[in-house]
């Protein structure tokens, strides 16, 4: 049975003070039971000091992005080792806001995952439509393209300690979330676009939801068979809305 990663994605919000009572919020009501992880992702500037947060607790450490170079030139930039030193274990990759906002193209997010990985960090690949592609009916063509950068340059063995994140765009941060039934769709055709290649390996993969999942509407996603967790954003950067999160994927797993 895959286990369930609960992932909060902080985006550009923290500060010191606000980051100690989020993550003792959290850390103090981790849900008891096994089979869910735990993943905080804070902005670069917070990462050392959340990570002394967290020690000794349950909750893992990741990034929102990571330059696809090792080291040297590249202002402003920041390299998959330098996130392995301050003690990240995840880090997500092709963050739609990302591609949209900042150009990201598959190929160069296929680089990052591939920086991630040769540091010893899990990629968590985040792929996903527009509304405007939805509603033209090309979702599948347009993660089939998102994943088969990767699965070309990386190989489908590199999903063995990757995660997958389907954020359809149009639910991001707008309150608008994918019915269970439809991310379960995509979440299986994302499956059987890996199996086609490894089909023991695409069954162990852990795909996640992201898209205004909240305490309400967790149980319901996560109860899907191909739905492995979320990636979280709104609902992460308060500790009783992403322990709500947290309960319903302890539930989850207890009732699976
Ligand atoms: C995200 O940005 O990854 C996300 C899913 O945001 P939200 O939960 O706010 O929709």
């Amino acid at each position: 049975m895959r286990e369930i990663l609960v992932a909060g994605n902080w985006k550009m919000n923290g500060s010191t003070t606000a980051n100690k009572a989020l993550i003792s919020g959290i850390v103090s009501a981790v849900p008891e039971g096994s089979g869910f992880r735990l993943l905080v992702c804070p902005p670069f500037p917070f990462l050392a000091s959340v990570a002394n947060l967290l020690s000794g607790s349950k909750v893992a450490l990741g990034a929102q992005n990571v330059s696809e170079h090792d080291s040297g030139a590249f202002t402003g930039e920041t390299s998959a080792s330098m996130l392995k030193d301050v003690g990240c274990e995840y880090v997500i990759v092709g963050h739609s806001e990302r591609r949209a906002m900042y150009a990201e193209t598959s190929v160069q997010v296929a680089a990052k995952f591939q920086a991630a990985q040769t540091a010893g960090i899990i990629p968590i690949l985040c792929v996903g439509e527009t509304l405007a592609q939805r509603e033209s009916g090309t979702t599948q063509e347009v993660i089939d393209e998102q994943l088969d950068a990767v699965l070309d340059s990386a190989g489908v063995e590199a999903f063995a300690t990757a995660v997958i994140a389907y954020e359809p765009v149009w639910a991001i941060g707008t309150g608008m979330t994918a019915t269970p039934e439809q991310a379960q769709d995509v979440h299986k055709h994302i499956r059987a676009r890996l199996a086609e290649q490894n089909a023991v390996l695409a069954d162990k993969v852990q795909i996640l939801y992201g898209g205004s999942m909240k305490g309400e509407n967790a149980a319901g996603l996560l109860c899907m068979p191909d739905i492995d967790g979320g990636l979280i954003g709104g609902a992460s950067l308060k500790a009783n809305d992403f322990l709500a999160i947290a309960k319903a994927a302890a539930q989850s797993y207890t009732n699976s």
